[in-house]
């Protein structure tokens, strides 16, 4: 049974925004074809809808297991006072309240179009949950280690994990600031693509690479971790830990809030397989403010979107995240959001023989995005419906 839906526009990154088109579907799901109005296809039995049709969301950016802490972590404490408060809370909850967090945001991500996921596992607690969700996952074991001498136990920890994990999986370190580069050497050397590190979350970052200063020693001084070891490198936090992290790979740089311009230019020109990752409404949580999307996007770069976990949101939803780069940064246009949002994160992760984009062949999942602007601009009321 073929399944024709049509709306206002239908959008397919491969295509651009198709006004008035019409998607063929088969009965699993599958693109069978995506016409335009140049097909004279015969529309009574289609399935019309308001709005722009788009393939499914991808969040390339997730921690699942910290689901638990909806509404428990202070905002805009700065991302040291975010850390503390969340390694406190962390673990003051039962297996089952834990548990049953996990379950409702992975089904809040279904429900707000979201068909696959990059999610960041310390422990093997979400593994249940990403087994039996309709969502596609990759996991990525985050390993942490400024001290090299810990580089061989947190590999040996991470291929425990990589072992008993249901789903694609491939280790990561944490950030810059809690890798040293025996660990980022030992990961590059044994991580299969795609992976992602945390980049530039917070001015700080750069500052323990410059000159080993500021609140990220004050972090590691606070929870008695003594940097006898460390040197500063003199050098930002992106360009002393990419050169350890590039061969040919899918490389996903999440925040990048704090990331210079001279820092964005200089790793695109080096390394081509780099995506960045935008978590704008996590950024607003911890730190209240925001990457200069603009830049990002005036220079080319490959960007993909992420919702963070529930210690830093208020949602898991793609389209929130869209609606803020939207409304921060009304230069950029909803086609180049929607490509973000789906083709880009199918890019990065792999699956674009499946996801990301109308082609035949393909099953994306659908959603209607209703409710933008007479322009097709997101605005406060727009919204995501899962149509497939
Ligand atoms: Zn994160």
């Amino acid at each position: 049974m073929m399944r024709a839906l049509t709306a206002d526009a239908i959008f397919s990154a491969d295509r651009g925004m198709i006004p008035g088109g019409v998607l063929i579907l088969d009965a699993h799901g599958v693109v069978v074809d995506l016409l335009d109005t140049t097909s004279n296809f015969d529309l009574s039995n289609a399935q019309k809808m308001r709005g722009v049709l788009c393939p499914g969301f991808i969040n390339t950016h997730v921690h699942l297991e910290l689901s638990h802490l909806r509404g428990h972590i202070s905002k805009h404490t700065g991302f040291v006072g975010f850390a503390q408060e969340l390694m406190q809370k962390r673990n003051t909850f039962s297996a089952e309240e834990v548990a049953t967090a996990m379950q409702l945001a992975e089904q809040e991500m279904w429900q707000n179009g979201i068909v696959a996921a990059g999610d960041i596992s310390n422990t093997n607690t979400s593994f249940v949950t990403k087994r039996n969700s309709p969502i596609y996952w990759h996991t990525f074991i985050e390993l942490l280690g400024l001290n090299p001498s810990r580089a061989p136990k947190a590999i040996e920890l991470g291929e425990l994990l990589l072992r008993e994990c249901p789903t694609a999986a491939t280790l990561a370190p944490h950030a810059p600031y809690t890798a040293s580069p025996a660990l980022l050497r030992a990961i590059a050397a044994h991580a299969h693509e795609p992976f992602t590190i945390h980049n530039q979350e917070s001015l700080a970052e750069n500052e323990f690479f410059q000159n080993g200063t500021g609140r990220v020693r004050e972090l590691y001084n606070a929870i008695q971790v003594p940097l006898d070891f460390y040197t500063p490198p003199n050098c930002s936090a992106l360009r002393y830990a990419l050169p350890f992290l590039m061969a040919k790979r899918n490389l996903l740089l999440v925040h990048n809030t704090f990331t210079p311009n001279d820092d964005l230019f200089w790793a695109m020109q080096h390394y081509q397989n780099l995506f960045w990752c935008f978590c704008p409404k996590a950024n607003l949580y911890i730190e209240n403010n925001l990457p200069d999307f603009a830049a990002f996007y005036r220079a080319g770069a490959r960007i993909t979107l992420g919702t963070d976990s529930l210690a830093s949101n208020d949602s898991l939803s793609v389209l929130d995240e869209l609606k803020v780069i939207a409304q921060a940064t009304p230069e950029i246009p909803t086609t180049a959001l929607l490509t973000w949002a789906t083709k880009n994160g199918a890019d990065f992760l792999n699956i674009e023989q499946t996801f990301g984009t109308f082609e035949r062949g393909k099953k994306p999942g659908v959603n209607l995005i209703s409710g933008l602007d007479e322009n097709l601009r997101m605005c406060a009321a727009t919204q995501v419906a899962r149509m497939v």
